[in-house]
């Protein structure tokens, strides 16, 4: 810990504390994360230090770096790369407008770390704006990657605030243990029509119940037909019928045709109909993307 000098306190999150801090051998400025765990006095779990060394060979342009894990006196510190800040805070700075290629490139980018992070096996499970980071270049990074793998699905934060359901999908909503990778593209179209309405979330939900009801009055309340088997899943409960009245045309005006025949493609209840992200990144919506964003 001799080796960094802490600036200031730049998040704190479901896990921890972040702060901004400088390497004093190479001056680089860094974000180090202090992880809080349940039980302080047994130490880190060898299973979570075996997953989060793991997410070290993890390098893509498109995922924060972690550049060290140390471990000492049982706590856990995470080294990453700094951001300028997260997608939370830049819609905050918006006042309700947002640029269409912006939408288009943040949306790429975000499709693009998930690819590499599903090429490897590796789920986010957790993805929402607080836990995509951008610089002012325009980039965006997934941050947080990995963690609700070494240390469970986030219930509640450490700073006692509870973990946003918005951008989890029916399944787990209902209760799933087995999920793959269709989950975090359930949280990317979530993201994505939030995007699209410069910060406004599209499910809001306020506890599990108002969370499905929401989805199930846009998309519909699914059948055995439509997602066959979902009614065994553990915390199933019956909704009422809901069909669709509102149109996507509504709920993400500013989004052209291309972009909300993307959007319908990764918001399906059934987690087998959902887009892959590759798929995704394949989309015509992208199409017309520059080759300077293609490249970032
Ligand atoms: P948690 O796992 O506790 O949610 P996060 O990694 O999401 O922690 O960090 C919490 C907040 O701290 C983020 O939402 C973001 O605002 C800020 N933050 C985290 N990592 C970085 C980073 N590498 N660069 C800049 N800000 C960061
Ligand atoms: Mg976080």
């Amino acid at each position: 810990m001799q080796k960094y000098e802490k600036l200031e306190k730049i998040g704190e999150g479901t896990y921890g504390t972040v702060f901004k801090a400088k390497n004093r051998e190479t001056m680089e400025i860094v974000a180090l994360k202090r992880v809080r765990l349940d039980d302080e006095d047994e130490g880190v779990p060898s299973s979570a230090l075996r997953e989060i060394c793991l997410l070290k060979e993890l390098k893509h342009r498109n995922i924060v770096r972690l550049y060290d894990v140390l471990h000492s006196d049982k706590k856990l510190t995470l080294v990453f790369e700094h951001c300028d800040q997260d997608l939370k805070k830049y819609f905050d700075s918006l006042n309700g407008d947002i640029d269409p290629d912006v939408v288009r490139s943040f949306m790429f980018q975000l499709l693009r770390g998930l690819a590499f992070c599903h090429g490897h096996n590796v789920l986010h499970r957790d993805l929402k704006p607080q836990n995509l980071l951008i610089n002012k270049n325009g980039e965006l990074k997934l941050a947080d990657f990995g963690l609700a793998r070494a240390f469970g699905i986030p219930v509640k934060c450490y700073s006692a605030e509870v973990v946003t359901l918005w951008y989890r999908p029916p399944d787990v909503l209902f209760g799933a243990k087995l999920y793959n990778t269709a989950i975090d593209m359930w949280s990317a179209g979530c993201i994505f029509a939030e995007l699209a309405n410069a910060g406004r979330p599209l499910f809001p939900g306020s506890d599990v119940d108002d969370q499905l009801k929401r989805i199930f009055k846009f998309l519909g309340t699914p059948t055995e037909e439509t997602w066959p088997g979902h009614t065994q899943l553990p915390d199933y409960k019956p909704f009422p019928m809901y069909h669709p009245t509102t149109s996507l045309a509504q709920v993400v005006p500013k989004l052209n045709t291309k972009g909300k025949e993307l959007l319908q493609r990764l918001l399906y209840c059934n987690p087998a109909f959902r887009l892959s992200s590759e798929e995704s990144m394949a989309h015509q919506y992208f199409n017309d993307l520059s080759s300077s964003i293609r490249n970032l």
